[in-house]
């Protein structure tokens, strides 16, 4: 039997095992001191000034946009290609996710686009940094700006990496709030979790009740004194919290971030330098001057002109141990989209003809040479054109 390449994988070491281990071992299990170190590493990482962690990426969707308090009816626009949360998140609020076509070089939604498909019930522009790639943040800042726009950064791909001015995603310079998540496929992992960062003192404390059920425990904010409380509940909230266990293995993750970084740095330049000028193949194109830390490898492939379908190829990579994935089925043809929201395939030409052809190969730091070969020489068996 052969051993199978997964197209993602976390890397956990014996310092994290032992980290989470002593959390373990101690008194305290659910929320508590490593959390809160584990929020103030994040802030210390990116730049922000407020961190909040959560119970995963999703939830850290979720409570940004419930902190923004929107009426419902309200539009917010995002990228059709991203995991199927990032718009979910809008719908849980009651904010209608309307979709922009992507760029077709960086994957990213089109900066170009979006003004188009602005109206006065918009409210909230979320880019995704898709596969690690930043979208042109300091436009779409601008284009908020001028529209009374929310930006909420979906940065699940991104943690590790740079805005075209050389500081960190995640420093909320051109956003109300950015996320991220820490699922195992994601740079860094804390099992599930996910973060909201902003620089915003009254969203930072609107996040904090709503992940702890809309609760507040501070006596100057009870209001129904002197009646003897040790609690009150002033919003709906939801118990998003993260456990001290997973803040452990998140700060002994975050201080490896960089060498996480490199190491998928290294193996993209062979990727880069080994996989050029196939005929039919199209390789991830980089933006000039950015430093990112890039959380998938996606590929294009003409399966026309290769005279084979995605699954007989995704199939023939199996049967050589290379396994695949499909990043992502756009997100306004899923069944529910196009039931709920009346979307429809041939919306937006530039994201399906993406989607027609894309693939994304196996991408993780504990890539053996051999690893990286055997994907390499697959690509160059199984696209022949
Ligand atoms: C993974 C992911 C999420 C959701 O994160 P979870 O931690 O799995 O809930 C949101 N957006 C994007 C782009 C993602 O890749």
């Amino acid at each position: 039997m052969i051993n199978m390449i997964p197209y993602g994988k976390q890397f956990i070491e014996q310092d994290d095992i032992d980290a989470v281990v002593s959390v373990l071992k101690g008194t305290h299990l659910t929320q508590g001191q490593t959390v809160r170190d584990f929020e103030q590493a994040i802030c210390e990482y990116t730049g922000a000034k407020y961190c909040l962690a959560v119970a995963n990426g999703t939830a850290a969707l979720h409570i940004a946009v419930a902190a923004l308090d929107l009426p419902v009816g309200t539009e917010g626009i995002t990228s059709p290609i991203t995991f199927v949360a990032t718009a979910n998140s809008m719908l849980y609020c009651g904010v209608k996710p309307v979709f922009v076509d992507i760029d077709s070089l960086s994957y990213c939604l089109a900066t170009e686009k979006i003004e188009k498909q602005i109206n006065s019930h918009t409210k909230l522009i979320m880019p995704v940094h898709f596969a690690g790639q930043v979208c042109d943040m300091k436009k779409i800042n601008k284009i908020a700006e001028e529209h009374s726009c929310y930006v909420i950064e979906d940065a699940a791909h991104a943690i590790g990496s740079n805005y075209a001015d050389g500081s960190k995603v995640g420093n909320c310079k051109y956003s109300d709030m950015t996320i991220f998540s820490f699922h195992p496929v994601k740079t860094i992992t804390t099992g599930e979790g996910g973060a909201v960062t902003t620089n915003d003192k009254a969203l930072y404390e609107k996040l904090c009740t709503l992940r702890s059920h809309g609760i507040t425990s501070d006596p100057a904010k009870m209001t129904q004194c002197p009646r003897p409380s040790f609690y009150e509940m002033h919003s709906l909230g939801f118990n998003y919290r993260m456990t001290d266990i997973q803040a452990a293995l998140g700060l002994s993750q975050l201080k490896k971030l960089e060498k996480l970084k490199e190491s998928r740095r290294r193996i993209i330049e062979i990727y880069n330098k080994e996989l050029c000028g196939i005929n039919g193949l199209i390789l991830p194109f980089e933006r000039k001057g950015l430093d990112s830390c890039f959380h998938l490898y996606v590929i294009k492939i003409d399966f026309k002109r290769l005279g084979k379908s995605r699954r007989e190829v995704m199939e023939e990579f199996k049967a050589k141990g290379v396994l695949t994935q499909v990043h992502y089925t756009p997100v306004y043809t899923q069944p529910y989209y196009q039931k709920e929201l009346a979307y429809k395939w041939g919306d937006h030409p530039k994201t399906e003809a993406y989607y027609e052809q894309c693939l994304s190969i196996p991408l993780y730091p504990t890539m053996t040479d051999e690893e990286i070969q055997i994907v390499i020489n697959a690509i160059k068996d199984i696209i022949k054109i």
